[in-house]
């Protein structure tokens, strides 16, 4: 069985209307032509940033090295997961995800369940999820005709460090003040509802094939178990919180039957093994660990703090 060892992957910064020009102090990164509004941390353009697969992108990682990297419990062929920091500093439009029955109707190999950590949140800070209890379909509808959905939207305030579950089929936006770990089911299907009367294009019929009034978002309260917090444990993904000293939790540092993701949130991490090189990653850089790594520490500073990220085996 071929092993593959841990690597770092870069960043990918996206344009997006509602982004910044300047990252800081998320990352050193500054343009002056459109502004960047999502980082893509395990998108199929990430680049490979330490190890022998050094260079190559994600997707060609995950094609040529599929079962060492995953593992064998996953059944899709992309890498299962996209991880993404979320910057807003406007609104984004109302948009709702379909689940992965109504996706694979469209011929789409599955749908786009999500949830948000929140890295940073200002006071006052709330995001819409899902639309407010007794209001219709037909209500909605007439909502998006005459530009004034918000009233309808279910609004939730956010503070730093809380996890929002957002269901497939949930009516969801972002606003400023936040910034979002968001994890998601690798999945481009977004349909765009409303947004705020812009010209923008809006995908209306699948956006309404894909909404329900009811669905299980809202506020995940964290679990604390020996040495770490469990933010979220749903059908996709389990997402937890552990502090990283001198020497990790052995528990943590264990082979696994499928890969896990380790995305840093305070100070810095150093991961090592017997057979590859050691190599570090930072605050807001994320470390892959393939499933076939056999034994590897991982250590941290006084203060390190990771998340981690698991995708739930099919
Ligand atoms: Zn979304």
């Amino acid at each position: 069985m071929e092993t593959l060892p841990p690597f770092r992957l870069a960043p990918y910064f996206r344009t997006r209307p509602w982004g910044f020009n300047d990252l800081a102090p998320w990352y050193n990164y500054r343009t002056d032509g459109e502004p960047i509004g999502e980082v893509w941390l395990t998108g199929e353009m990430c680049l490979v940033d330490t190890g022998p697969l050094r260079g190559m992108s994600l997707a060609d990682a995950t094609k040529q090295q599929r079962s060492a990297l995953l593992g064998t419990g996953l059944t899709g062929r992309d890498f299962p997961l996209l991880v993404k920091i979320l910057l807003p500093k406007e609104k984004l439009s109302v948009q709702v995800h379909p689940d992965d029955a109504l996706a694979q109707h469209y011929g789409e190999p599955r749908g786009k369940t999500e949830c948000w950590y929140a890295l940073d949140a200002q006071p006052g800070a709330q995001l819409a999820l899902g639309i407010r209890a007794g209001v219709t379909v037909d209500q909605v509808k007439a909502a998006v005709h005459d530009a004034s959905l918000e009233s309808l939207l279910h609004m939730v305030p956010v503070s730093k460090g809380d996890m929002i579950f957002v269901d497939a089929g949930t009516v969801h936006a972002l606003g400023p003040g936040v910034v979002m770990l968001e994890t998601q089911q690798t999945s481009d299907l977004t349909y765009r509802m409303y947004d705020y009367g812009s010209a923008r294009e809006l995908h209306l019929e699948k956006a309404f094939a894909a909404m329900k009034l009811t669905t299980r978002a809202g506020k995940v309260a964290p679990r604390t178990v020996d040495g770490h917090t469990i933010l979220i444990d749903e059908r996709y993904f389990r997402i937890e919180k552990w502090p990283i000293g001198a020497e990790a939790a052995s528990a943590l540092a264990a082979p696994a039957p499928v890969v896990q993701m380790l995305f840093v949130t305070q100070g810095r991490i150093r991961i090592a093994g017997d057979n590859f090189e050691a190599f570090e990653a930072k605050r807001n850089q994320l470390a892959v660990i393939p499933s076939s790594t056999p034994r590897w520490t991982l250590a941290g500073d006084d203060t390190s703090e990771i998340i981690r990220i698991v995708p739930a085996t099919d």
